[in-house]
């Protein structure tokens, strides 16, 4: 039996979102015979990174940084994926953004709930007539890969964006968090009224992974790693 091992690649998702992993793995897996994809529970690291940065670049940058630095000495070849969200509304300014996860006030010292952000937005948006906004991923990669000339360090992020209107009140029922407020415009309905696979196809989210998926790709190109040929379209 011959030991491919030190061939490997690992990609490491930072991530504790278990839908978010199961959602990026085949996608990831599929683009090199070497690469090997870890959550990070996959490999017992138990980190709680906090986002102290303001803006989704920073955060996804920070965490990506973080997860690469601690896994330095257990994988000469890596590859860092780490990601970052918000909703960002015209008429406040691009509140709530960065802080969409937290927008609401502390409850009892309990971080705001999916409905606390949603009815404290409604509440932040009464009176104010430009209800236009965007949901916006960004995804950062972290890593070091063999080349011909050494190893190939990169550091990138991109995003991913659609644009739709805060609705006065919540419509449908599927996905979380801001979904049953955020109308996409191209489509005339919620989030919430889509199903998961229609959300998937064409989300902000879905829109940066397509990104660095390509990246990737471009990346493995260069440094001369065997990968497959994608039909990724954006
Ligand atoms: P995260 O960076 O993916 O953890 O997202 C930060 C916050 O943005 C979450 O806590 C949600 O409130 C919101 N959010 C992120 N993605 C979505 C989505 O697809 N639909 C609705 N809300 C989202």
């Amino acid at each position: 039996m011959t030991d491919n091992s030190k061939n490997q690649i690992a990609i490491i998702l930072a991530t504790g979102n278990k839908d978010k992993v199961r959602e990026l793995r085949p996608l990831l897996e599929n683009i090199s015979p070497l690469f090997r994809v870890y959550a990070l529970n996959d490999i017992g690291l138990d980190v709680e990174i906090e986002e102290t940065e303001v803006t989704l670049e920073g955060n996804a940058l920070l965490k990506a940084q973080t997860v690469f630095d601690l896994l330095a000495d257990r994988f000469p070849f890596m590859v860092v994926l780490a990601d970052d969200t918000g909703l960002e509304v015209e008429g406040l300014n691009g509140a709530p953004g960065v802080y969409s996860a937290r927008y609401a006030p502390m409850s009892d010292g309990n971080p705001p709930t999916y409905t606390d952000n949603l009815n404290h937005l409604l509440h932040c948006m009464s009176g104010i007539v430009n209800r236009k906004a965007r949901f916006r991923s960004v995804i950062a990669l972290k890593g070091i890969l063999p080349s011909p000339q050494g190893s190939f360090l990169f550091e990138k992020t991109m995003d991913g964006v659609v644009c739709g209107t805060i609705t006065p009140e919540p419509k449908g029922s599927g996905g979380f968090g801001y979904d049953p407020i955020f109308m996409v415009d191209a489509l005339g309905k919620t989030y919430a009224e889509m199903n998961m696979q229609e959300k998937n196809s064409m989300s902000h989210r879905s829109l940066a992974v397509k990104k660095a998926i390509i990246t990737l790709r471009d990346i493995l190109e260069r440094t001369g790693i065997p990968h497959t040929t994608l039909n990724v379209e954006l």
